[in-house]
């Protein structure tokens, strides 16, 4: 038996405080911010939470602050704010509330954090994640969206800012883990023949264009694989998840549209695969369980024990693989225009996307309304090149009013 005397015992407790590391979590009453939280809570030596943020919700925010203890919480409205402050004095927390878009940011780029979860949903994410950027944080993006709207711009301010950029989404985690290192060279000077970007095909996989035309809310929220916000399970139904995520990968792992094939796998277990010139095929398989990414990029480059069971190949049995129907899920072949056209096309994609969704999950407009929707604003708007997060802003904001017009004539004809 090791036998330490209590000096070195300090000592080793020290050196163990030194590296644990401060996490902000953007987005932690969320499906991924919850099991972000998940995963810290299972290695409470290696982190600390330092801010948890959400858009509303009092009470969650309330229990996670007493569970976790962070410095901030910080929430979107003043008088939500004001609630949780008033909730946490009474039971005795000191957990300082701040409220706002601003205060999202500086608990991002907080000189005394080290990673940073940006797990808000949509372009509500995009301020926050450029500061992380800047700031030159580990960044844990889950927020897709980002990289749709201001892709060049997010990947000059991780440049810049000297950020580790470490992708969440499990398919791109999935292809960081099997893609060589290679920014600023040329995929194929790697080797890299192709990005294999596999798709559930969501619960209307099988649907016929017909039935597609009638499905409801509560069928499209219900997805075979995954839990997710109801924003991205929406997504998935109609795959523009997928179209979103093949703009991500572009940028992620500077691959042209025509490097990345989407592949409908409706197993959900080979979360991405990477091609090589010499035939090589190379995937990362595991259960459909987003803490896999998360812990990977907690952790980077060390694994973390994440809570997730063993993949067992003999209860899975079969794997199978189909070529995407662009026909029945044209949202998929907007995204494809969208990185095609470039500029500011794919943030208007993202917007007129994010109120069609809205509208759908009021119950306002028909499933495959949403894809109609998007086409007509783009069809309808100009594209730009990209100069700044201001002039993308203003084109979010315009596609959002030109998508609502759109919207209200649709909803006439019905
Ligand atoms: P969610 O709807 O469950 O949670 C969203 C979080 O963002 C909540 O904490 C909410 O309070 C916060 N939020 C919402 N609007 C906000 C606003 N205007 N300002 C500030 N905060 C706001 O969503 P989710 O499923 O956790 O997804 C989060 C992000 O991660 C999305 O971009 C999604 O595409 C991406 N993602 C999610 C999964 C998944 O399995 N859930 C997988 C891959 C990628
Ligand atoms: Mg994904």
């Amino acid at each position: 038996m090791v036998n330490v005397n209590s000096k070195e015992l300090h000592h080793a407790e020290q050196s163990t405080q030194a590296k644990r590391q401060n996490v902000s979590i953007l987005g932690a009453t969320g499906t991924i911010g919850l099991q972000t939280l998940d995963v810290i809570a299972r290695h409470p030596e290696r982190f600390s939470v330092f801010a948890l943020t959400a858009n509303t919700k009092v009470e969650s925010l309330f229990d996670l602050c007493m569970k976790f203890t962070p410095r901030y919480a910080v929430m979107l409205v003043e008088s939500a704010a004001n609630e949780l402050s008033d909730k946490l004095k009474t039971a005795g927390s000191t957990t300082q509330v701040l409220f706002g878009e601003e205060a999202l940011s500086e608990v991002a780029a907080h000189p005394e954090v080290g990673i940073v979860m940006a797990a808000i949903v949509g372009a509500a994410g995009l301020h926050s994640a450029i500061a992380a950027a800047r700031a030159g944080k580990r960044i844990l993006l889950a927020n897709k969206e980002t990289l749709v709207m201001a892709g060049s711009l997010f990947m000059q301010a991780v440049a810049e800012g000297g950020a580790t950029l470490l992708p969440i989404d499990s398919e791109h985690n999935a292809i960081f883990q099997v893609m060589p290192q290679t920014r600023g060279k040329p995929l194929s000077d790697a080797g890299v023949t192709r990005i294999l970007l596999t798709a559930s095909g969501g619960p209307f996989r099988n649907a016929t264009l017909e039935e597609l035309n009638f499905v409801t809310r509560a069928q499209a929220l219900n997805h075979p694989n995954w839990v997710m916000g109801p924003k991205i399970t929406i997504d998935s139904a109609t795959m523009m998840n997928k179209g979103l995520e093949v703009i991500e990968a572009h940028w992620l792992f500077d691959a042209t549209a025509a490097q990345i094939e989407v592949v409908v796998h409706p197993q959900s277990v080979i979360h991405s695969m990477v091609e090589y010139n010499d035939g090589s095929v190379l995937a990362q398989l595991g259960n459909p369980d987003m803490r896999t990414p998360i812990a990977y990029g907690l952790a980077y480059p060390d694994r973390l024990e994440s809570g997730v069971s063993r993949l067992d190949f003999l209860k899975i049995g079969q794997l199978d693989f189909a070529a995407p129907d662009y026909a029945r899920f044209p949202c998929l072949r907007l995204a494809y225009e969208a990185l095609d056209k470039g500029g500011t096309a794919p943030a208007i994609l993202n917007a007129a996307n994010e109120v069609a969704v809205e509208a759908f999950l009021a119950n306002e407009i028909r499933f495959m309304d949403i894809p109609a929707v998007i086409e007509a604003v783009l069809a309808t708007s100009s594209i730009d090149t990209v100069a700044s997060i201001a002039q993308l802003v203003s084109v979010d904001a315009a596609a959002r009013v030109q998508a609502k017009s759109i919207m209200s004539v649709l909803k006439s004809t019905h």
